[in-house]
């Protein structure tokens, strides 16, 4: 007999994010993201690399989003990935176009990326 885990609510669809990392964004990474590009106001970067996607398995890269203030509507933002090792590169990624059927909440990750939107985790 085992007893049910406290989170399991008895739904199979991922609803967790992965949140690996709390890594410090490196002074390099720092650098790269200003050279990336030039319309970055050092303000915005983000602190803690955290990585994004749903639970995934290490299969899947993490992926962390370290700016997300480019101007414009469709300019995307800057991500970087990692996996066993530290993050060692930044690119700007397409944002996702998927919306939450009804109230059309955007999701917050890049185009084509691997699991589930973030609307479809954490209700
Ligand atoms: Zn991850
Ligand atoms: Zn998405």
């Amino acid at each position: 007999m085992t007893e049910p885990h406290p989170d399991d609510d008895g739904s199979t669809r991922t609803d967790r994010f992965c949140e690996a990392g709390y890594l410090l964004l490196t002074e390099n990474l720092r650098n790269d993201i200003r050279k990336l590009d030039d319309r970055v106001t050092p303000y915005h970067v983000v602190d803690e690399i955290i990585c994004h996607l749903a639970e995934h398995d290490d299969t899947v890269d993490h992926f962390a989003i370290v700016y997300d203030h480019l101007p414009g509507h469709d300019s995307g933002a800057i991500w970087t990935r990692w996996n066993q090792d530290p993050p060692t590169t930044v690119f700007l990624l397409p944002d996702c176009t998927s919306c939450s059927p009804g109230i059309g909440k955007p999701c917050g990750l890049f185009a084509a990326h691997p699991g589930n939107h973030t609307w479809e985790i954490g209700g």
